[in-house]
């Protein structure tokens, strides 16, 4: 949920994905990565309507699926973007839909929204949260078609990355009922295979630890390159200063992980979420596909 200012008055009908959608060449896959990330100045408002929250550490209200927030403005900005933590709506900050709240605002319902259209509520906010299911398999997916060690699976990644980039191009009801779970059972597989690949290169790389409880551990410095730490529980784990560098993150949870100064370069399948949810600073070193939050 992160929300700019300047919202155009109507959303526009468009896909700025389509011209990225066939190819796997660095640079369009950077391209493609870009589109995956979220763009509120092209949605309506989507996660802040959609999704319920309860009031907690990280929202300061309770709100069910369906209602909008009221904070969220009539532009679809939110009124308290820039306070967003001080008012202690925490979870806001961290969110990311992957670019699926501009996709279903401006490209299955084609500029309609849910407060010019109610009829479109219902559909609208069912397929969001299977469409950002479906946009974060394709940034996993576009990521591991950028790395040039994992080209034995590239044939089989770009297929289940058509598969699914034409999923994300159905009408809303259809959409909504997509497996999801069973795609992830497909591809999750090569995933894996695509980390080891490039992972097997390091040179006395640090030895594995996926789905590892390292809760609150204390892994200041430690020399974690290479390493599946997929899955792993960090939350509020210590690692500063780590050498996380080409370390397979899928799903691990940041939670609260304090990240100052470490080096995450080439690192396998972080998200902004994640990101967002750790603690970090100006000398923490990040991929360049994720952004370095306000809040650090
Ligand atoms: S506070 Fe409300 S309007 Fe603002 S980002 Fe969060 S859900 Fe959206």
């Amino acid at each position: 949920m992160v929300t700019p200012s300047d919202r155009p008055g109507r959303l526009p009908h468009d896909d700025t994905r389509a011209g990225a959608a066939s190819g796997a060449t660095a640079a369009t896959s950077g391209t493609r990565l870009a589109t995956l990330r979220a763009d509120c100045s092209r949605c309506a408002g989507l996660c802040c309507v959609a999704l319920p929250f309860t009031r907690s550490a990280d929202f300061g209200l309770t709100k069910d699926a369906g209602t909008p927030c009221p904070n969220l403005g009539a532009d679809f900005g939110c009124g308290i973007h820039a306070r967003l933590r001080a008012d202690g709506f925490r979870g806001c900050s961290v969110f990311d839909c992957f670019g699926a709240g501009q996709h279903l605002s401006t490209v299955t319902f084609a500029g309609r929204d849910w407060r010019d259209d109610p009829e479109t509520a219902t559909a609208m906010f069912a397929a969001f949260g299977v469409l950002r299911q479906l946009h974060e398999l394709l940034w996993y997916l576009t990521e591991a078609l950028d790395r040039p060690e994992a080209r034995e699976v590239h044939a089989a990644l770009r297929q289940e990355r058509d598969e699914v980039d034409a999923l994300t191009r159905e009408p809303a009801e259809p959409l909504a009922e997509v497996d999801v779970p069973a795609l992830r059972d497909r591809i999750g597989p090569l995933l894996a295979r695509a980390s080891a690949s490039v992972r097997a290169e390091i040179p006395g790389r640090a030895r594995d630890r996926r789905g590892a409880d390292l809760m609150g551990a204390r892994l200041r410095g430690a020399h974690l390159r290479g390493a599946d730490l997929r899955g792993a529980y960090l939350i509020a784990a210590d690692l500063r200063r780590a050498d996380l560098r080409t370390t397979d993150l899928l799903g691990a949870d940041l939670r609260d992980c304090d990240l100052r100064g470490a080096d995450l370069t080439g690192c396998l399948f972080l998200t902004q979420p994640q990101v967002n949810a750790a603690v970090g600073d100006a000398a923490t070193r990040l991929p360049p596909a994720v952004d370095r939050p306000d809040h650090w």
